[in-house]
């Protein structure tokens, strides 16, 4: 697949999605923002995870734990001592690296060569760089006050595992789940908003009886991969890869990452991890905490620490799967300039319908906005009376808008509108008092 990242990155800015932040003082570091159209999309997602993962199930409850936890929590999940990659300064240069990923990354001073590979680098020993946000909390500035911003939201679900199991009465097997943002120290983020400093994660715990575990595994592996599947991703562009015996945390019983080609040299990159994640985090707050965090199993009369089995996804690197997998451009017939579509799925657009007068006379915009005004109850919409109407189709496929209703001389006789496709351009005459009824058939 092409590499399309620089023409997202702009048509981003340029259409209202995604915005670098503090662009002003000249932007942040790997943060972003999301703009009016941006927010809408990814919107969209997360509430088609919630969905599928806790409104549709009576066996997961959500969760939004707070991002500042007890400082304990990060000795007790090991990232205080593990949360770290190696990191090379440059001496001459001031560039940073990752020591284990020197092959990825250019010498500042000369850009066609890896660090160290010219005689002007002059790298330091690989030290071990903690990728977890610190900050104080409460008045003094002292080690005793420190607190880390969350790297991950999974810790808040462990620690509430009780609370959650017993006020729900819930029995194993069942899950916890949970939208939140997350913030990690990256020394090589990039590739727009693939790898940030501040992100959103998706994430899910669903605990089971050991010995149970392998089968919940393969179940979660396969509902995860269909979960995209139904988002549009395409499946020639989707692939598990299984961490082998190295690539495993040393607590991990096996894990998955659910990988999507982003074209060009960025190629399959993980999406998303499906982890066995065996007893070890409820240990660990039991061990720390001591607090016991053992289900009691009323039918089998026993008493365990359940496994947990992990589905973990980057709210923000599934929107951009879901960019880079509907940008396309194509030639249109009859016309000497092509167009730019996002082919999205009309579940995810953010928006679903947008309504033109043809002209700004005879009455068309009073209908028009009067229609617009009845959709806006059910659907994300806009009005746009500027420019041509091929201008017009060209702006909302642009941003991925599935159907463009037109007001049109015809309109304000008989009360029918034309409604057209993004994808197959067809245009159907519908009566504008069945048009909730058609887009809702739609949009299903
Ligand atoms: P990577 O090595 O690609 O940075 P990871 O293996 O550290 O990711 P996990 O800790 O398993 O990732 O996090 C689960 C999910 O959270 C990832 O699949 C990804 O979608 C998302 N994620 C992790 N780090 C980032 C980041 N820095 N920016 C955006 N999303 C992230």
């Amino acid at each position: 697949y092409p590499d399309v990242m620089d023409k997202l990155v702009s048509l981003c800015k340029r259409r209202g999605f995604i915005f670098q932040s503090s662009e002003i003082y000249g932007g942040t570091g790997s943060v972003w923002d999301y703009g009016p159209l941006g927010v809408e999309l990814k919107k969209n997602i997360k509430d088609r995870w919630w969905n599928a993962m806790v409104r549709s199930r009576d066996d997961i409850e959500g969760l939004d734990a707070a991002i500042l936890m007890h400082p304990r929590t990060w000795e007790a999940s090991g990232h205080v001592a593990g949360f770290v990659d190696p990191l090379v300064d440059c001496k001459t240069c001031k560039g940073r690296f990752r020591a284990d990923k020197l092959e990825d990354a250019k010498c500042p001073q000369k850009p066609s060569k890896q660090p160290g590979q010219h005689d002007a680098c002059a790298l330091t020993e690989a030290r071990q760089f903690n990728l977890m946000f610190k900050t104080h909390m409460g008045a003094l500035e002292e080690s005793a006050s420190i607190v880390y911003l969350r790297p991950e939201t999974a810790q808040g679900i462990f620690v509430n595992f009780l609370n959650v199991q017993q006020s729900m009465r819930q029995k194993v097997p069942f899950g916890i789940a949970q939208i939140g943002k997350a913030f990690r120290n990256e020394i090589t983020p990039g590739n727009f908003i693939f790898r940030t400093r501040e992100f959103e994660q998706m994430e899910m715990q669903f605990f089971v009886e050991p010995g149970t575990d392998m089968e919940w595994f393969e179940q979660w592996k396969a509902l995860r991969m269909q979960w995209h599947l139904d988002l549009g991703l395409s499946p020639e562009r989707l692939e598990f890869h299984q961490h082998s015996a190295g690539e495993l945390a040393h607590y991990a019983r096996a894990a998955f990452d659910v990988t999507f080609d982003f074209g060009g040299t960025l190629g399959f990159q993980e999406i998303e991890g499906v982890h066995n994640r065996g007893d070890f985090d409820l240990t660990q707050h039991q061990t720390f905490s001591s607090k016991k965090l053992e289900y009691f199993d009323q039918v089998g009369n026993k008493r365990y620490v359940p496994y947990v089995i992990e589905t973990s996804v980057g709210a923000d690197r599934v929107t951009l799967a879901a960019l880079v997998n509907a940008y396309r451009e194509e030639a249109v017939e009859g016309e000497a300039e092509g167009r730019v579509v996002l082919g999205l799925n009309p579940a995810i657009a953010p928006i679903k319908a947008a309504i033109f007068p043809l002209t700004k006379k005879d009455g068309q915009p009073e209908m028009a906005q009067a229609i617009m005004k009845e959709l806006r109850g059910s659907f994300t919409v806009d009005y746009d009376e500027s420019g041509s109407i091929g201008k017009r189709y060209r702006r909302q496929d642009e941003v991925g808008t599935p159907f463009c209703i037109t007001v049109d001389g015809q309109s304000t006789g008989d009360q029918t509108v034309t409604v057209r496709n993004r994808d197959t351009l067809a245009q159907d005459r519908v009566d504008a008092s069945q048009l909730k009824a058609y887009l809702q058939a739609k949009l299903g």
